[in-house]
């Protein structure tokens, strides 16, 4: 049996990516494009070279979370991902419209093409971790991406709102399918911290990841609280200002992939 990585595309032969890692969540808004940046930004504080592809072409929130107002260059030999002020390198499509606000209405052959094009005709120079933003889901939009792109592990990203079991599965056997080992789960406004006393507040209830997790002996990467200052710097577009620990041990995994 041909292994599903036999298909895999050769990047722009003047790219050079060693570690490629798909967010994946099971709906939007959970904090996927959130998690993805912010673990590009913690390996960039590390030492390391980032780079992330924005793969959810029709939900692109990644430039805005950079600040990156400007538009991808391109000359004879490729693409250009646009470089944040840390130094994180970008691509998402809503670098190539016109005008960001214009509403990607493509169809999932389409979409899937424009991920493709991320990955064989964008020059990505010197990555050591290259974060996808996937699409939410399990379509066959993130099944081409996989095809695509020589994964070297998923984060799934969940909250406590989402039947966590359901995606968590659904994204183990995605990931078997493709052959690619999950390096765990984010959990994402697990809970709010009350300003005044400090206590934790379960406002979505009580988390199931931790048992969800250990039924699909997967490691729980974080419990990122709800915090009202990371969504200010999100939407100033200064992710890369804000100071966090939660996703350490997220890194710590990531980082570990190019010692393996
Ligand atoms: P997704 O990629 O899953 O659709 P986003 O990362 O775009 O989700 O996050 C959705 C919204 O929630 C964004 O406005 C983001 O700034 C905000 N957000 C994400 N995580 C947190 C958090 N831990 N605390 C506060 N706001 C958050």
């Amino acid at each position: 049996r041909q292994q599903p990585q036999d298909f895999h595309e050769p990047p722009h032969e003047l790219s050079s990516i060693k570690k490629v890692i798909g967010v994946v969540s099971g709906k939007g808004g959970v904090g996927k494009s959130m998690t993805s940046a912010m673990l590009a930004v913690l390996m960039n504080r590390r030492g390391y070279h980032s780079a992330v592809l924005d793969a959810d072409i029709t939900g692109p929130s990644i430039p805005k979370l950079f600040g990156i107002h400007t538009r991808a260059v391109a000359d004879e030999l490729g693409c250009y991902p646009v470089r944040s002020r840390t130094g994180v390198d970008v691509m998402s499509v809503n670098l190539m419209l016109d005008n960001e606000t214009d509403p990607v209405v493509w169809r999932g052959p389409v979409i899937a093409g424009a991920v493709k094009q991320f990955w064989q005709e964008v020059i990505w120079k010197d990555v050591d971790f290259m974060f996808v933003d996937m699409p939410p889901g399990t379509g066959d939009v993130p099944l081409t991406v996989f095809q695509t792109l020589p994964v070297d592990g998923i984060i799934v990203v969940t909250s406590p709102q989402e039947l966590v079991g359901l995606i968590v599965e659904k994204a183990v056997k995605m990931a078997n399918m493709m052959n690619v080992p999950i390096l765990g789960i984010v959990e994402n406004m697990s809970y709010a911290v009350c300003p005044d006393c400090g206590k934790k507040l379960y406002v979505f209830g009580e988390s199931h990841v931790q048992e969800i997790a250990a039924r699909y002996h997967l490691p729980v990467l974080a419990q990122c609280p709800i915090d009202p200052e990371l969504a200010k710097q999100a939407d100033l577009g200064v992710i890369e200002s804000f100071e966090t620990d939660h996703l350490d041990k997220a890194a710590d995994v990531v980082e570990a992939l190019l010692k393996e």
